[in-house]
């Protein structure tokens, strides 16, 4: 297939990309110095590079490209509203048709209890209006003081000073001086890599009871709410024990601490249910949203509150002073209705649910018996394989962190499969629209991309 006319031959994208374009969480150094991968059209589950190499996203993109690409509806959605209305503002008592059809929509698709809608430009702002919502609505309870947010080491919540601060990244809080005040961190319920000689059973209830520690540290009538992402995506598609979310549940209703569940990878499908919070029985009052939301097609994220939270800072009166230009953007609402209808109309979720995930799960689960990997645990099409030496022990390798890791995503890379590696661990997040052959053929790429970080491993006298 001829790639694009006019397409620039790639080291001349390569060397002006280094000499203008910084890149997000990237050492520029080392990028220059060997150059990007150029990715130049995409369609279904597929990618094309600037050399003509087709790759096969086992990522979604980031997270993110959910109903896979190509889909000329959204794309239709959004060229219509542009030229019908392409801007305005939802500040000054004014709406629009889009922002109303897709809260409304999503008040539906949400559960029980959450019909309200704030929009954000992306899932970081969105967190950034979780921290100042739920400090705003404890003001409005006659809580001022009701204040500090508690969330876990190795979260993400996003990379603006609220978003990082929320997260538990230690890199990202020493660029910045965070987290800002009154957020604190307790351990992740991360038990291949943290749960020692215990169960998973037994370290879930363990770690979700360091959040009963920390609210009595700090006083009850100082914390407002409780942030965690169902499955923590970045930090490794951590999955935490059955015990783990319905103990936080229980705590956080006996001290009366808002639940945030942070569902901007999980939502809309991720783990075979609409929202994570389904999969792990959670009931939050607040759910931040993006990525799935629009299938990545245009920027959007935004907050789902329930009717409590909602309701009660609206019954006190006064302005919320907080909210964004593009609040509830007009081609990016549009966009996000049109991938909501696609996985509404097409029963995604569902087929996720029955055929693809537990599709999926037998293969990745074979996979766990590589010599390699110490754990292959997934969620719906949300996994992690986590590498090892010994798999008995779950031990670490005798390297720097990441050092097998990165030999796997290259590898991964070299054999047409997009996937990504965090610390030692290779994790996948296809689009939802992935098809069993293309299940075989992930799962064909993986277990090459194992023998071969295998056998360099080996090598290098680490495995
Ligand atoms: C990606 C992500 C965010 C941040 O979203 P952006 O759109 O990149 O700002 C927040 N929370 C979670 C769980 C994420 O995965």
């Amino acid at each position: 297939m001829t790639l694009m006319p006019n397409l620039q031959p790639t080291e001349v994208l390569q060397q002006r990309d280094a000499a203008h374009h910084l890149h997000p969480f990237t050492d520029t150094q080392e990028l220059n110095a060997k150059g990007s991968r150029i990715i130049v059209r995409a369609d279904g589950c597929y990618l094309w590079d600037s050399d003509g190499n087709k790759f096969l996203d086992g990522m979604a993109g980031l997270w993110c490209v959910n109903v896979g690409y190509g889909r000329k509806e959204i794309a239709e959605a959004a060229y219509k509203q542009m030229q019908q209305l392409p801007y305005y503002n939802t500040f000054f008592q004014t709406s629009h048709p889009p922002a109303i059809d897709l809260a409304e929509r999503l008040a539906e698709l949400a559960p029980d209890g959450m019909n309200h809608v704030f929009y954000a430009g992306s899932g970081s702002d969105a967190n950034d209006t979780v921290v100042r919502m739920v400090r705003h609505y404890w003001a409005a309870m006659g809580k001022p003081d009701k204040k500090v947010i508690i969330s876990r080491k190795n979260a993400y919540h996003g990379s603006t000073m609220a978003g990082a601060s929320l997260g538990g990244m230690q890199a990202m809080h020493e660029q910045g001086g965070l987290p800002i005040p009154d957020i604190t961190h307790i351990d992740q319920p991360y038990w291949y890599g943290e749960g020692g000689d215990m169960g998973p059973a037994e370290f879930g209830l363990q770690r979700a009871r360091a959040l009963e520690a920390e609210i009595e540290r700090l006083g009850a009538d100082r914390v407002a709410a409780f942030i965690g992402e169902p499955v923590q995506g970045a930090g490794g598609v951590v999955i935490p024990p059955e015990t783990y979310w319905p103990e936080i549940q229980r705590i956080c209703r006996k001290h009366d601490i808002l639940i945030v569940a942070d569902e901007v990878i999980c939502g809309f499908g991720r783990t075979g249910k609409w929202f994570g919070s389904e999969t792990f029985g959670i009931e939050p009052d607040l759910m931040p949203i993006a990525k799935g939301l629009s299938s990545g097609y245009l920027p959007i994220g935004g907050v789902i509150v329930s009717d409590r939270v909602a309701e009660g800072f609206i019954a006190s009166g006064g302005e919320f002073n907080h909210g964004y230009t593009y609040s509830g953007h007009p081609a990016a609402c549009a966009a996000a209705l049109a991938n909501l209808s696609i996985l509404q109309e097409e029963g995604i979720v569902d087929q996720v649910a029955n055929e693809t995930a537990p599709y999926l799960a037998e293969a990745w689960k074979q996979l766990g018996d590589h010599p390699l990997v110490g754990e292959a645990r997934i969620s719906g099409l949300f996994g992690a394989l986590e590498l090892t030496p010994d798999k008995a022990n779950r031990a670490a390798f005798d390297a720097p962190v990441g050092t097998v890791g990165l030999i796997g995503r290259e590898n991964a890379f070299g054999n047409g499969l997009v996937m990504r590696h965090v610390r030692d661990s290779m994790i996948i997040s296809p689009p939802l629209v992935i098809t069993k052959a293309e299940i075989d053929e992930l799962i064909d790429k993986a277990a090459l991309t194992l023998d071969q970080t295998y056998k360099a491993a080996q090598e290098k006298g680490l495995a």
